[in-house]
């Protein structure tokens, strides 16, 4: 496949045309940013895990009948996936208290939101986000009625899925934040979801193994984003490799300093 113009860049991603007018290839740049931007940095190798990690988790949502627009890994950073017409809206699942919820509203960090309450926010970063209701979004004409029933009901199922693969590797997912856009007529999910959009505790001791490390300078967020991708990729061939190269890198020291050179992940 071939890179063509670069389409747009983000805070931490770049988007690029191909020869396909239908395929687009997402480069995970090392960017990492917080507060609205207010808050900047560039992590050596920090885009390949979340390129890494995104792609598991793509690949695992179509496995169960999600439609993504992943469709396969062409190097540690770049993906190909269906040029979809994004719909700017930022779609929160909240299976826990945590991060704006609390801070606006009267809720004790960590309680359980149960049933897990969904949040949409208008994506303007010149706005900064503001939450939506579905009165807002159907009058702004963002989605049809429908589209907003089908977009809150995948919301759901992918909660559910994550919920599940998650919490067998000792990890509660909090919350996290998806995108959709449109094919045709068809939704799928798009963007990522990786440790940059999740915020995710471990079971055992609560430790924050997300972007919080790097938002409240909780420690080193690259030894941090190393172990959750190990953690949650344990079981596929990616984290197989994974581990091959990690043992050459650490061999003499606990501490992975590079991603594996190569990882591929083919849509099943
Ligand atoms: O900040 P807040 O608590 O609203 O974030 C909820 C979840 O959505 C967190 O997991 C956060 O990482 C994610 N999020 C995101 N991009 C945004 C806003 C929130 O990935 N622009």
């Amino acid at each position: 496949m071939k890179q063509k113009k670069l389409l747009y860049t983000g805070k931490a991603k770049s988007v690029y045309l191909t020869e396909k007018k239908e395929t687009l290839i997402v480069e995970f740049r090392d960017d990492i940013t917080a507060f609205d931007g207010g808050k900047k940095d560039t992590l050596k190798n920090k885009g390949s895990y979340n390129a890494g990690v995104s792609a598991f988790f793509f690949s695992y949502l179509e496995r169960n009948g999600v439609k993504t627009h992943f469709l396969e890994m062409l190097d540690n950073n770049r993906m190909a996936v269906r040029n979809l017409s994004m719909i700017p809206l930022e779609v929160i699942v909240r299976n826990f208290a945590a991060g704006s919820i609390v801070r606006n509203y009267p809720f004790k960090e960590g309680v359980p939101l149960n049933p897990p309450v969904i949040v949409i926010d208008y994506k303007d970063d010149s706005r900064h986000d503001p939450m939506l209701n579905d009165d807002l979004i159907i009058a702004l004409k963002l989605v049809t009625p429908t589209e907003l029933k089908k977009i809150k009901k995948i919301a759901l199922k992918v909660n559910g899925l994550l919920l599940d693969l998650l919490s067998k590797e000792g990890i509660k997912l909090v919350d996290f934040k998806i995108e959709f856009g449109r094919q045709s007529s068809a939704i799928y999910l798009g963007d990522e979801i990786s440790m940059d959009s999740m915020r995710l505790w471990d079971k055992k001791t609560g430790e924050s193994l997300d972007k919080d490390v790097y938002r409240f300078n909780k420690g080193d967020v690259m030894a941090t984003y190393n172990r959750v991708a190990e953690r949650i990729t344990r079981n596929t061939h990616v984290s197989k490799k994974n581990r091959e190269v990690s043992k050459k890198l650490n061999s003499g020291g606990n501490k992975i300093k590079n991603p594996p050179r190569k990882q591929t992940v083919k849509k099943q």
